[in-house]
């Protein structure tokens, strides 16, 4: 029988407003009925946040960390069930799935450690000729309510992402998932009961972005609104959020840079790390390799070696321990990459493998000559998709990885220091990971982007600076008693 799942609100499951069915992205099998959250629900989650903050603020740093010790420790019990959920629900490779879950433990972990040193400072007030006979400290406060918006690319670790600082830091949060991935969310109450969470502190209600948008980034009991998504939406969460603290961590379309001088073996292990980079979960991740810009003297062959790899990846199903690529999310998506790539070639691309549709499947596709201001090359793929340009100088390397909305993550390889240095300082981006490709993130690691990529930094220690706030208390002599 299939399962039809509620909301979970103030502690408790409390029915939806409305049902709809979740398929599987891959065969199209209803997964489970889901019970939408309406506008009022999401008040109410909003109301039980607030009045679970009150108490939850008080509890203290090392309770907050073993309930995070729990969780981890309870989702690393299940983690064969939940990896199976992301696989189901969000057309994830399985193989893929269990690395999520495995580094989702790792972010609860982090949060767990973090929650018993959120460290604040001494400020000598008496370094101004005003504030002698002041001493003050600088202590760090949870904000309150977050809401919390997540996508359908990592369910658990992105959600982990906020949940997990926010938990650490005594705040409460309602949580919004993706409507493609409401199982990986609700799955996570369960473990946040049994870790012994009080009630009201994570509220979870499956919905509508459109519809419930607006109540979870204006209503004034919320104090942060963190978001992980699409630029678009980006946009109309900051406008509506309006004088509140915002983390947006949006998208992109990395840019890996491959400098002169390798060798064919060292070459090949870049392409090895290239191909994973830009075809895990079919590139449907954020810091996905988009643009390779590699030097002349290596183009060619390194285009080769990329499709080679691209050629060998299997297609099929999630479930199927071989499979590395599965249908898009949706059937948009496939549509909106179907038109990119016809209109790349009417630009004068050229297809050295892949690109073939089969319904939303897409084959990893690896091109050359593609228009600078052609969709796949300015735009975010999101997608199976790597293109492929020469560079001949250095120089030209960067300004082309910089010429971009975007600026998550870049990829640089090279086995000269002035280079490395030079990309370090000018890449216009959040992160720059010299001789690793723009994919590589560590859950500890501040993680944010510039641009139309964002702002604010997840990455559970800085996470957990955005969602408190600084407060500073001056203790004045002379007036004490005793
Ligand atoms: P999306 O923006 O379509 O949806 C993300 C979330 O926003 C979902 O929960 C959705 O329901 C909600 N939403 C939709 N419309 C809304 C509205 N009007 N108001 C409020 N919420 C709304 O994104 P997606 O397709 O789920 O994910 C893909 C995008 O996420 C890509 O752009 C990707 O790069 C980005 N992403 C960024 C990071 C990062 O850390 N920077 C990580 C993963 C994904």
């Amino acid at each position: 029988m299939i399962q039809t799942t509620k909301l979970w609100i103030g502690g408790k499951w409390v029915e939806g407003s409305r049902t709809e069915p979740l398929q599987a992205s891959y065969g199209g099998e209803c997964l489970a009925e889901i019970r939408y959250a309406s506008k009022e629900q999401a008040v109410q989650a909003v109301i039980a946040a607030r009045d679970a903050f009150r108490e939850f603020r008080a509890v203290p740093a090392h309770r907050r960390s073993s309930i995070l010790y729990q969780a981890a420790d309870l989702l690393e019990r299940r983690s064969a069930e939940a990896a199976e959920i992301a696989a189901l629900e969000a057309g994830k490779p399985i193989k893929a799935a269990r690395a999520e879950i495995a580094r989702t433990v790792q972010t609860y972990l982090f949060a767990a450690e973090a929650a018993r040193n959120l460290r604040g400072e001494t400020i000598p007030m008496d370094a101004a000729p005003r504030g002698e006979g002041r001493r003050a400290m600088l202590g760090r406060e949870p904000v309150g309510v977050v809401s919390a918006i997540t996508p359908f690319n990592f369910p658990f670790n992105l959600v982990a992402h906020k949940v997990g600082p926010a938990i650490a830091a005594g705040n409460s949060i309602v949580l919004k998932p993706a409507e493609q991935t409401p199982l990986s969310a609700l799955f996570l109450a369960e473990l946040f009961e049994e870790a012994g969470l009080p009630d009201g502190v994570l509220n979870i209600i499956p919905g509508s972005g459109k519809e419930l948008g607006e109540t979870l980034s204006s209503h004034p009991d919320i104090a942060f609104v963190t978001f992980t998504g699409s630029p678009e939406v980006g946009r109309q969460i900051r406008a509506q959020a309006g004088l509140r603290k915002v983390t947006l961590e949006l998208g992109s379309n990395s840019p890996l840079l491959i400098d002169r001088g390798f060798s064919p073996e060292e070459l090949a292990a870049i392409a090895d790390e290239a191909a994973a980079g830009a075809f895990a979960y079919n590139g449907q991740v954020c810091i996905s390799v988009q643009r390779v810009l590699v030097h002349e003297e290596h183009c060619e062959a390194f285009t080769e070696l990329l499709a080679e790899r691209a050629r060998k990846l299997t297609a099929g199903d999630p479930l199927d321990e071989r499979t590395d690529i599965t249908p898009l999310i949706n059937a948009r998506a496939a549509e909106r990459l179907k038109s990119w790539l016809e209109r790349a070639k009417e630009g004068g691309a050229r297809v050295r493998c892949g690109g073939q549709f089969d319904g939303s499947l897409m084959m990893p596709a690896v091109l050359t000559d593609v228009p600078e201001n052609a969709e796949l090359s300015c735009e975010e793929a999101f997608g199976p998709v790597a293109v492929v340009s020469p560079f001949g100088s250095w120089e030209e390397a960067i300004a082309a990885a910089n010429r971009s909305r975007f600026g998550l993550q870049a990829g640089v390889f090279t086995k000269h220091m002035e280079h490395a240095l030079q990309a370090a300082d000018r890449l216009h981006c959040g992160g720059v990971m010299i001789n690793d490709v723009p994919t590589f993130r560590l859950d500890h690691m501040p993680y944010g982007g510039v641009k139309d990529s964002g702002s604010g930094r997840e990455g559970v220690r800085y996470a957990m600076e955005e969602m408190t706030e600084p407060k500073l208390v001056s203790f004045r002599s002379g007036f004490f008693k005793g």
